[in-house]
Formats: structure tokens, C-alpha cells, sequence
């Protein structure tokens, strides 16, 4: 028999070994020979096992990359965790896999993820050897493999859990962060490897990835949301005018975008100056109702009144005094702010000790912000609807107090009109000594008592004229308007002559049909011609114009008087207006001539206006619709 070793430098991989059933049977040569084989052996025995470890390291790579791909595809926290069990499982054929994800805040490890092989998930927390592997892989962040653990110190005392020979922790870490402890465990004894561990800290590293994805994906998603609702709120606050509208609509928006027990808005009551709750979701109806808080006093009454954010974390410890609803333990109010005034407080409160993070406190500045500013709209458009309404109400009032006040002075009229004939009637009787002689100065005041009560008569007259145009249809009937005019203008004529004063007409010779009432259009014409007399100086010029300007027929009167100031143009037209309504002015008259005249072209479907420079003169138009012989068949039609 002749052995030699398969060597490997200083390492025996084998023995080469050759047997025969002959004495001496081997010389030199065949030793020779015989370790020129082993030593070809070694060499592809050597490049095998290098071969199988590369062919071994390509398969996890390509396994690990595997997971990687189906990682990618969600950015849910739990399908994710989900993926890494399994691939966790598969990699190392392990009989089970779980996670524990770290919660920083509480400090503790909480089970999320696990899978049996062939059994499907469960809940890792049935199985307290995990914690406690968990716990230390947590503490040590680091991987700890342990194939025999009946013999490990972390279960001498605790307990070994039936048929788990194996089991492995290893760290989620980012950074220095701790996110969670991937865990694998085997039911049949098993040896972990160099590779194994470092195939499963590869998952664990990608598992970190997961995670920090889908919290930033969660992240990115809740901001997302608090920006559509801001967006929303903005929108909404602003196309609605109503103020409890409003209200509601705030704290809707910001239930959804904020976790709380409830939320509140308070408004100053300006009276009381205490601050009510206007708007509230999550409250119990008693307490909003019952709640007033004087300014100063109480959290919301303090940050009325120093304009600042004031957040209480743990009410019982920090502020065990304040007068709440006893389930709450953290508030965080902010002031209402628009246009630098104060107008309320917006809070949000909560059940849990430190509830809101600087996220919300952040967010609930800006949604008060905007929130202030929408409820001052409302507020203001409120108090700008009820000054409408105000005054609708004194306008109704004084149009019906102007009305009778119009009444009045018709009936007084009515009832002057008899008395003045009397006066008249008397008057004449006297002056022409039906009555016996008079003496020169009995008839000189006679004669004024005479023109006086003309005066009152006229006025009486215009009173009722008005009265009668606005009670009473027009008699009309169709007319020449050239006819009327230069029988207006010619009576004028003599009375524009006494005061100096030239009349020239210009008016066409065609007829100038009208359907009119003549009586009613004269004492136009005869107003106008009237007060152009009366308001031009002595040596003046009249002018009296008709001409047609789209189916209408124009009347011009002008004169080069005193003029009228541009913005009492339209005002002339009103009853009793007069340019110089002052007792010592220069002219006489009632100011009802334009309104009279105003009136009657109205009825006939006209227009009456006036332009003017003061000081230079002023020209009265009227227009009338001319009249056409379809429209005289037609209306006599009508009247049959
Ligand atoms: P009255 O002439 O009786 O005062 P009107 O209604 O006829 O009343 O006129 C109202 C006011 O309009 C006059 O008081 C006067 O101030 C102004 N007015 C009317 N016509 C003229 C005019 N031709 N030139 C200047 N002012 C005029």
C-alpha cells in the first residue's frame, strides 16, 4: 500500500492511496507518480471548491438582488417587511424569519413581521426566545449567530424554546439609527456561516432601505394631504361669504389633517369682551355652550391677549389648575391673527400627553393664518350686509315719509284752491269799486295783495298739475309739434320783448307729426321758454330749434343766461330744486317747472335734458318719438 497526501500548500486536503495484492509492489517511480497525482488533485480539488464558493456567492447576489427588484415595486411599509421575511427564509433555508421594528420615542421593540416555512406567517410574539435575542441584538448592534442554544448564556435561565436549536438576530441599522432586528431561526441543528451571516446582513441593509422609503413615502403622502387641505380650505373659505360657514369649514378641513379630541375656535364678543366658541368639532355640547373666558384668563384668554402660541404638554403636571375637560392631557392654541388685530383663538387638544409634534404646531399657525383672514371676510361682508339692510330700511322709510309729505301738500292744495278764487274774486271786486270807491292806496295794496295771491295760485296749480299728470291719462291725439311750437314761440315773444330779450325761431317747415297731448306739451315748451327769459340778462337772445335725429323729433331751447354748475344738471329736474334755493334770491318761482315738464315728456315716451357752462348759457332739449302713419292705423285700431 502506498499513501500520499493531497496538499495544498501547508494545508491536507487528502490521502491518495494504492493497494496491491503484490509484495513490494511499489518503487520509487510510483511514489514519484504517485505524488505528481496528488498533486494535480490538490489543484482541482482547490479550483472545485473555489468554483462551488463563486457559483454560491453569484446565487446570493443574484437572490439578493431579487429582493431588491420586488422591494422596489411598494413603498408599503408592511408588504415590504413582508418580502424580507421570505427572502430571509429562502436564502439561508431557514425554518423561520421575523422583524422587529424599533420605536425610538417609547424606546421598545415591537414585532411586525413572520413567516414559517411551509406554515405561513404568525405572530413572532408567541415565541419570547426572539425578544430576548432581539433585545440583545438591539443593545449590541451587531449580529449574533447562535447554533447551540441550550448552551448560550442569553437561556440559561429563560426559557429554551422546544426543538430551536439555531437561531441568528442581526441589526437594521441607518446610520447609527436603530430601525429593527432581523431574525432567522432553524428547527433542525444547523451551524450558521461566515457567508450565511453576511447574506442575511445584506437583507437586513436592504430591509433598512424599506423602511426608510416607506416612512419617507408616508411622510411625503401626509404632507401631501395637509397641502390639498390648506389648498381646499383656502379655496373654499374663500368662494363662501358666510361666517359660520366658514367656521365649519375650518375645523373640518383641519380634523382631517390634523389627529386630535377636538378643536376650537374662539371669537371675542366685542360687548362682553370675552371670548365664545364659535365653531368646535369633538366637544361635548355642554361644555361649548357653557364656555366664556375673559381675556388673560385661561390658556385661550392668554394667547388673545399676548399673541402668541402657548402648547402645554402634559396638562396634569404642567397646568393641573386649568379648567378643562379632565380626558386631556395636551392643548396647543394659537392666536387668530388678521391684518394685525386680534380677532380669536384656533386650539386643538388631545387625550395623549405630548400629542402634537412641531409639524402641527407649524400647520396650525398657517391654517390660522388663513383661517383669520377668511373669518374677518366673512365678518366683514356680514356687518356690510346688515348696513345694506339698515339702509334699505330708512330709504323705505323715506320714500314712504316722502310720499306723504307729497300727499300733504296735494291735499293742502286742493284745499287752497277754493279760498284763492275767493281772494281773487274779491280782489277784482274791489279794484273795480263793485264794492264802493277805493282810495289810491287801498288799490295800491289791493294790487299787490292781487299779484301775491297769483303767485300762490300758480304754485297751487303746479302742485296739482303734477299730481294730475302722475293720476290722469294724457288726452292725446296726433299733432303738428311744428304747429305748437311757433304758437308757443310767438306767445312768448311779447314777453320777451318787455324784459329785452330777442326770441328766434328755427323750425322746419315740414308738419312734424307728434301723438300728443297739446295742452300738456305747451306748458313744456312755455316752462322752458319761461325760464330762459327769466335767467338771461336783458339784451339776450333766445334761440328755438327743432330738428329730426333718429326717428325723433328735437326741441332745443337756448339761451346765454347765468348757465347751471355741471353737477346739478340732472338735479334741476327734481321737484322744488332750484340751482339758488336761498330766500334771497334773485328769481321768483316754485322749482316744479322741469319736474312738471319732466313728468309730461316722460308720458310721452321722451327725453328731456340739459347741457350748460355757467355764466355762458344753457341749452334744454326734449325729444319725442316722431309719429308714423303705420303706428295711426295702428293705434286707431287700438281705439276702435
Ligand atoms: P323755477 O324756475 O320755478 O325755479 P324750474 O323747475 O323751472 O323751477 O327750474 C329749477 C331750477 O333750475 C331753477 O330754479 C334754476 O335754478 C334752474 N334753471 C332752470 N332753467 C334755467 C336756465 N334756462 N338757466 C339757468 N338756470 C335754470
Amino acid at each position: 500500500e502506498l499513501a500520499v497526501p493531497i496538499m495544498r500548500g501547508e494545508r491536507v486536503l487528502g490521502v491518495l492511496d494504492a493497494q496491491s495484492t503484490h509484495f513490494d509492489a511499489y518503487d520509487e517511480d510510483d511514489v514519484f507518480i504517485l505524488q505528481t497525482f496528488a498533486g494535480q488533485m490538490a489543484v482541482a480539488l482547490e479550483n472545485a471548491r473555489l468554483f462551488g464558493e463563486a457559483q454560491q456567492h453569484a446565487a446570493e447576489l443574484g437572490a439578493l438582488r431579487q429582493v431588491g427588484l420586488r422591494l422596489s415595486s411598494t413603498v408599503d411599509l408592511k408588504a415590504g417587511l413582508d418580502i424580507i421575511v421570505e427572502s430571509a427564509l429562502h436564502l439561508v433555508n431557514a425554518s423561520g424569519a421575523h422583524i422587529y421594528l424599533y420605536d425610538e420615542e417609547a424606546q421598545k421593540l415591537a414585532f411586525s413581521a413572520a413567516l414559517w416555512a411551509g406554515s405561513g406567517r404568525t405572530l413572532a410574539g408567541a415565541q419570547p426566545c426572539f425578544d430576548a435575542l432581539a433585545a440583545q441584538v438591539a443593545r449590541e448592534r451587531r449580529p449574533i449567530a447562535i447554533n447551540d442554544i441550550a448552551l448560550h448564556p442569553l437561556y440559561l435561565e429563560g426559557a429554551i424554546p422546544d426543538g430551536l436549536p439555531a437561531i441568528a438576530g442581526l441589526p437594521m441599522l441607518l446610520g447609527g439609527r436603530l430601525l429593527g432586528v432581523l431574525g432567522v431561526a432553524f428547527l433542525q441543528p444547523h451551524v450558521f456561516t461566515e457567508d450565511e451571516v453576511r447574506t442575511l446582513s445584506l437583507l437586513a441593509d436592504q430591509a433598512v432601505l424599506n423602511i426608510e422609503r416607506a416612512q419617507l413615502f408616508d411622510e411625503l403622502t401626509h404632507r401631501i394631504n395637509q397641502l390639498s387641505s390648506l389648498y381646499q380650505m383656502a379655496q373654499q373659505t374663500t368662494s363662501t361669504l358666510s361666517l359660520q360657514s366658514v367656521l365649519e369649514l375650518i375645523v373640518a378641513e383641519l380634523g382631517k389633517v390634523i389627529s386630535c379630541r377636538a378643536i376650537c375656535i374662539f371669537l371675542l364678543d366685542e360687548q362682553t369682551e370675552e371670548l365664545w366658541i364659535a365653531a368646535a368639532s369633538g366637544l361635548k355640547p355642554e361644555f361649548r355652550d357653557r364656555t366664556r373666558i375673559k381675556i388673560g384668563e385661561g390658556v385661550s384668554g392668554i394667547v388673545f391677549q399676548k399673541l402668541c402660541p402657548i402648547y402645554i404638554r402634559n396638562i396634569p403636571e404642567e397646568a393641573p389648575d386649568l379648567h378643562t375637560d379632565p380626558s386631556i392631557r395636551s392643548l396647543l392654541v394659537v392666536p387668530l391673527i388678521a391684518k394685525s388685530r386680534i380677532i380669536g383663538t384656533l386650539s386643538v387638544d388631545s387625550t395623549a400627553v405630548d400629542a402634537f409634534a412641531a409639524s402641527d404646531e407649524h400647520l396650525l399657525t398657517i391654517v390660522a393664518a388663513q383661517a383669520a383672514s377668511a373669518i374677518e371676510n366673512a365678518q366683514l361682508y356680514e356687518e356690510e350686509k346688515r348696513r345694506a339692510e339698515e339702509l334699505r330700511r330708512a330709504y323705505e322709510e323715506l320714500k314712504e315719509l316722502d310720499r306723504l309729505k307729497s300727499q300733504f301738500v296735494q291735499n293742502i292744495s286742493h284745499e287752497l284752491r277754493t279760498p284763492l278764487t275767493f281772494i281773487k274774486g274779491y280782489v277784482e271786486l274791489f279794484l273795480d269799486e263793485a264794492l264802493g270807491p277805493i282810495t289810491d292806496r287801498q288799490r295800491q295794496s289791493l294790487e299787490i295783495v292781487g299779484r301775491k295771491t297769483e303767485a300762490i295760485t300758480r304754485l297751487v296749480n303746479d302742485i296739482i298739475t303734477l299730481q294730475e299728470i302722475e293720476a290722469l291719462p294724457l288726452k292725446k291725439a296726433v299733432i303738428s309739434l311744428r304747429d305748437l311750437l311757433k304758437m308757443v314761440a310767438a306767445s312768448a315773444e311779447a314777453t320777451a320783448m318787455n324784459v329785452g330779450i330777442a326770441l328766434q325761431a328755427s323750425i322746419p317747415d315740414a308738419p312734424m307729426w307728434v301723438l300728443a297731448d297739446d295742452d300738456r306739451l305747451i306748458q313744456v315748451f312755455d316752462n322752458l321758454i319761461g325760464n330762459a327769459i327769466k335767467f338771461s340778462p336783458h339784451g339776450g337772445t333766445i334761440a328755438i330749434r327743432a330738428y329730426s335725429q333718429d326717428d325723433q323729433w328735437v326741441v332745443a331751447v337756448q339761451d346765454n343766461g347765468i348757465g347751471i354748475p355741471s353737477d346739478q344738471l340732472d338735479r334741476i329736474f327734481e321737484r322744488f330744486y332750484q340751482v339758488d334755493g336761498s330766500s334771497t334770491r334773485r328769481f321768483g318761482g316754485t322749482g316744479l317747472g322741469l319736474a312738471i315738464a319732466k313728468e309730461i315728456v316722460i308720458a310721452h315716451q321722451g327725453r328731456i335734458w340739459a347741457e350748460s357752462v355757467l355764466g355762458e348759457g344753457s341749452t334744454f332739449y326734449v325729444s319725442l318719438p316722431q309719429y308714423a302713419a303705420e303706428e295711426g292705423n295702428k293705434s286707431s285700431e287700438d281705439g276702435a
